[in-house]
């Protein structure tokens, strides 16, 4: 036999290995896969409303309608930075609250010295809720909105800062009933929640709420900071995770301080991105929670969705108001008409403001379209959700592209999700 034919049965006799290794390592996944799938198929969709105890105060409480009156009981710093502040907070009525779905947000109307004017004024925000539902109060979390640095003279952040350091225990705020897309959705199938900064309110809320239920599915949970400055309820989600060998625990810090340890403070040094997500997790049909800001959800989404994850298994919310029809647009194909005029312009009065602007068709919504022509109107969520950019139609009809959660009263409508269909006056 020559050297060269000795090689080429070496070269062979490895290559067959790997392929064996392969072929027994696909087929593990597959088995596991095919198994996991059987299981939750025998074991259907749960419907979350009758796992949450009904024993537990308030879940079967009627929901209010426009703003209610809650006293704030407890105000308790999350973070080493307090930068972020828990409010505990029960109706004023005392009467059961509603239950609300893990991830859910209230929204506030909280009346703040304009620092322009120096006269209060109502500033109508939106936070979500921070615990598992089923107690008898809810909590937010909220952040406080630092002026950014490369804004010289900007203002801070009006309403979180207004809750930081003027509301206290004792006040009283006016609160709109739980709503929002982004929750648990039923089922059984393992989680993968991911949260970047205060992105974890909501994740905290679905991450207590699969627990109180005695879920034994597994919960990984991705929760990426700067540093143990900014790191909130540290000590409770460990806690969490160490009470329940479901419940799979990263940390990342992006830039650790000085005498932070890896594998002592945190997991993983970097953020939470695609590569971590496919490096730790075993092959399952998760389903994914995101929120966190706007870069990680404009990295990640659609990372999981060329990772294979079905665009139904995702789930995501950004609180940034900017956030939310940029992270949409990064999931679609890319749209060329958005950046031309449509062929026919329309005339949209802003009747208080003594403003008629042309429409054509560039801005995705009467919000977006306000704001970029200077007009000051109020908004919150920015998805059709809180109603805090609900205005009165004069003369003219709008149409919304998908049917928004909170239902405007006949005559007006939601700037947030709306366009003109003709000319249009509105009372703004
Ligand atoms: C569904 C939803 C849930 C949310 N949940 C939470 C939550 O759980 N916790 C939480 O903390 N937040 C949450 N938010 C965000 C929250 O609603 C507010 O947006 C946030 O608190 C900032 O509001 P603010 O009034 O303090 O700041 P704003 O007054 O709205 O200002 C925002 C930022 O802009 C800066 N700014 C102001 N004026 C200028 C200017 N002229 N030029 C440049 N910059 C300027 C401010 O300094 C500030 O940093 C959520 C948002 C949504 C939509």
């Amino acid at each position: 036999m020559s050297a060269f034919e000795l090689f080429l049965y070496i070269a062979l006799a490895i290559l067959a290995q790997i392929g064996i290794f392969a072929a027994i390592a696909f087929f593990r996944h597959w088995t596991a896969y095919v198994a996991l799938r059987g299981r939750l198929s025998e074991l259907g969709e749960v419907d979350l409303s009758s796992t949450v105890s009904p024993a537990k105060a308030g879940t079967d409480a009627p929901v209010w309608s426009g703003f209610r009156d809650f006293r704030v009981t407890r105000k308790v710093f999350e973070d080493d930075g307090r930068a972020v502040c828990s409010f505990y907070i029960k109706p004023v009525d005392d009467s059961p609250l509603p239950a609300f779905k893990p991830g859910q947000f209230l929204t506030f109307r909280l009346d703040v010295v304009d620092p322009v004017t120096g006269k209060p004024a109502p500033v109508i925000r939106c936070y979500s809720l921070s615990t598992g539902p089923g107690l008898d109060h809810y909590r937010i979390s909220v952040k406080r909105a630092t002026a950014p640095a490369d804004v010289p003279g900007a203002p801070p952040g009006l309403s979180s800062n207004h809750l930081h350091d003027n509301v206290r225990e004792g006040d009283i705020l006016a609160v709109r009933a739980p709503s929002g897309h982004f929750h648990l959705e039923p089922g059984n199938a393992p989680i993968v929640l991911i949260a970047g900064g205060i992105g974890v309110t909501p994740i905290l809320s679905i991450l207590e709420a699969t627990l109180a239920r005695g879920e034994t599915r597994a919960v990984w949970v991705f929760y990426g900071v700067r540093n143990g400055s900014d790191h909130a309820m540290k000590d409770h989600m460990q806690n969490l995770a160490g009470a329940h060998s479901n419940v799979h625990l990263h940390v990342c810090y992006s830039r650790p301080r000085p005498g932070e340890r890896l594998g002592n403070d945190y997991h993983h040094h970097g953020h939470v991105d695609i590569a971590l997500l496919r490096m730790t997790l075993p092959l399952a049909p998760y389903q994914f929670y995101v929120c966190g800001p706007r870069g990680m959800m404009e990295s990640l989404i659609p990372a999981l969705g060329e990772w294979g994850v079905a665009e139904s298994a995702i789930h995501y919310e950004a609180f940034g108001p900017a956030s939310l029809p940029q992270v949409g647009a990064a999931r679609r194909p890319p749209a060329p008409p958005t950046a031309e005029p449509s062929a026919t312009t329309l005339n949209v009065t802003f009747a208080l403001s003594e403003k008629t602007l042309t429409w054509d068709g560039r801005d995705s919504s009467l919000l977006e379209f306000a704001e970029a022509n200077g007009i000051r109107v109020d908004s919150g969520c920015r998805a059709g959700a809180c109603g805090a950019c609900e205005t009165e139609i004069e003369d003219g009809e709008v149409v919304y592209d998908n049917p928004p959660d909170h239902h405007p009263q006949s005559g007006r409508c939601l700037l947030c999700m709306s366009r003109p269909a003709r000319d249009l006056t509105l009372r703004a």
